[in-house]
């Protein structure tokens, strides 16, 4: 792992399409709030505040990857390829550990939701959230539909809304998050047991039953390591729940749009396969799963001194499923699909202007012939 002062460009040409290429523009709309976020990350990526690390694939210790993009959603510089062994989109180079810890602390929620502070909004959305993560253990038989005192522990928990709807169903919880703010407002406001720092500082009494990583292991810099902790302390009946976004799902999702999927604190960009092979070098296997996604796993009969021993190893001994030449034909598609319909508006917008030219000069002839008839010619 060597430390580099900027992002260099590991994987060679962008093939999938010019548009994410590095221009420092964002394609979404940006708030106030957001655009002032957004230029500190850039002004401490310049001044080298913020430093960044070249790493081997987090899967299968690839070392060469293919890359898709320069850029993420906000035009912040983003260096995102694909392991063209396994198949795992990843941000490489990245930013290091203590790159991120400030990165959290000080922009990450400015940048991501626009706003500073949590709200009751966010915590009812997160309820609801919670609701469904519910329905869906319930429905893989992961959990009993009325759980008594099963015990639920969530990492990145942000206010705890999701754990909120667990505790309602009569379930112990626990959560954990980096960030104070949010974390008080889960504790002050709702009573919630959360509680500041890593998987790693958590102490527990008993191995919980359910785990949750909502929209969580795309941000971690070493997740098979942390997932395979998280198997040392599970119940050995338990599950673990993972919901990340889906790089196979655009069709339904960031407006098909792979470039809006990237955002720079996501170190990891995931399909099925891609979570499956990474899970199963921390010795999970799945039980169920999609491509929103949503999936459940549970621990998998791998040797557990192999993997305390050292996890690194254990990891690029596992099998994987290789999704590099899957996952490039379905970007490649989306890009296309993307490239045609873009075609077609224009054609559709010239065509429009056309006929809008048209009324109009029919309209003044309307006009003309009967001047008082105003309400019609709209
Ligand atoms: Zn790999």
């Amino acid at each position: 792992m060597s430390t580099r002062m900027l992002p260099l460009l590991p994987g060679g040409p962008i093939t999938l399409a010019s548009r994410y290429e590095y221009d420092g523009r964002p394609i979404l709309r940006l708030n106030a709030t957001q655009r002032a976020a957004r230029d500190e990350v850039e002004s401490k990526v310049r001044r080298v505040t913020y430093e960044f690390e070249t790493v081997d694939c987090a899967v299968c210790g690839g070392v060469e990857f293919e890359q898709l993009s320069e850029k993420d959603r906000y035009g912040l510089r983003m260096s995102v390829v694909a392991c063209t062994a396994c198949g795992l989109i990843q941000t490489n180079p990245r930013m290091t550990q203590a790159s991120y810890d400030d990165f959290y602390n000080s922009e990450y929620r400015r940048l991501y939701v626009g706003e500073e502070v949590p709200t009751d909004d966010f915590f009812q959305t997160q309820r609801r959230r919670g609701a469904q993560i519910f329905g869906y253990l319930v429905e893989q038989g992961a959990l009993p539909k009325q759980p008594r005192d099963s015990f639920v522990l969530e990492v990145g928990c942000g206010a705890g809304g999701i754990l909120e709807y667990f505790r309602e169903q009569g379930c112990r919880v626990k959560g954990t998050d980096l960030g104070e703010e949010y974390l008080t407002f889960g504790v002050e406001r709702h009573g919630l047991d959360l509680s500041a720092g890593t998987m790693a500082d958590l102490e527990l009494d008993r191995a919980p039953d359910v785990v949750i990583y909502s929209h969580v292991a795309e941000h971690l810099l070493d997740p098979v390591r942390e997932l395979g902790h998280v198997r040392e302390i599970i119940d050995p009946s338990g599950a673990l729940y993972v919901a990340t976004p889906g790089v196979k799902y655009l069709e339904h999702s960031y407006e098909t749009d792979f470039l809006r999927l990237l955002q720079n604190a996501h170190t990891y960009h995931f399909t099925l396969k891609s979570l499956r092979n990474l899970l199963g070098a921390s010795g999970f296997e799945m039980l169920a799963g999609d491509e929103t996604i949503k999936a459940v796993f549970k621990r998998s009969p791998v040797d557990s001194a192999r993997l305390a021993g050292a996890p690194d190893q254990a990891a690029y001994d596992s099998d994987f499923d290789s999704d590099y030449e899957d996952v490039l034909a379905y970007l490649r598609r989306i890009e296309k699909s993307r490239r045609g319909a873009a075609a077609m508006v224009r054609k559709s917008t010239r065509a429009a202007k056309r006929a809008a030219v048209g009324t109009l000069k029919k309209t003044r002839l309307h006009d003309v012939v009967r001047p008082s008839n105003g309400r019609e010619s709209g």
